[in-house]
């Protein structure tokens, strides 16, 4: 049976037996994988420390006929200071989520894979707002789906905008009557959309916005966020229970 050293992030561990976890990472150049850590959930495991939620590392497994097994870990960065925050902590575990229902097997997603890294490092060492983290990740996920909202003009008619933005993009008003949802936003959202949409990461990060400005991105956002992927999360329910604005 083959054995291969393979760089990932865990985004969701299943307990499965009496002590075994069957996780789903997301792997460097290969897309998401199901690897199953036996015995992972006894105190004294080899696994015990590296086979967590968040946890960014490199895994060696044995592929067998149908599984992957790990026998190895050798942790990059669990991102441990995330518990230390509970907002920050609900968002990382929002983009996890999202991260876990946006990506396949079998299909590499690199750009996502570094994207949710560098956002989990700046999270868990307090250098990036978990509020302005969110309306970013959510732009660039967007994108890395094959998604680019709209900013120049009305996406329906080509009239000039009236700051609205829809789930495609910027509207107009007669447009924005046939709208499910739009939201008004200042001029500088759409500057800050574009941004975001030109740059990658770690530049990506280097900006601030104020709370209303934010407020509103992040409304934008989740229009276009729900539009396209349309599902709901709990994490995110739990988020908007925080009421952080
Ligand atoms: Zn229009």
């Amino acid at each position: 049976m083959a054995l291969s050293v393979i760089r990932g992030l865990i985004l969701k561990e299943v307990d499965v037996g009496e002590a075994d976890k069957i996780l789903t990472v997301l792997v460097k150049g290969i897309g998401k994988l199901s690897i199953s850590a036996r015995g992972a959930r006894r105190t004294k495991s080899q696994f015990a420390g590296g086979t967590s939620v968040f946890t960014y590392a490199d895994f060696t497994v044995r592929t067998g006929v149908k599984h992957h097994f790990l026998t190895q870990v050798d942790i990059i960065s669990s991102f441990y200071s995330l518990t230390k925050d509970l907002t920050a902590l609900a968002y990382a575990t929002y983009f996890i989520e999202l991260v876990d229902k946006t990506t396949s097997e079998g299909v590499p997603s690199d750009k996502t894979l570094y994207l949710t890294v560098s956002i989990l490092k700046r999270l868990s060492d307090f250098k990036l707002r978990a509020e302005l983290a969110s309306p970013i990740f959510a732009l660039k996920l967007l994108q890395y789906n094959g998604f680019m909202p709209h900013t120049e003009n009305c996406v329906h008619c080509g009239k000039p905008h009236s700051n609205l933005i829809s789930a495609y993009g910027t509207v107009c008003y007669d447009c924005s009557k046939s709208e499910a949802k739009t939201v008004k936003v200042n001029e500088s959202i759409i500057y800050t959309i574009n941004y975001i949409l030109l740059t990658e990461p770690p530049k990506l990060f280097d900006f601030k916005l104020s709370d209303e400005v934010l407020k509103q991105l992040q409304l934008a956002t989740d229009i276009m966020l729900d539009a396209h992927f349309g599902f709901a999360l709990k994490s995110k329910k739990f988020i908007d229970s925080l009421n952080i604005y």
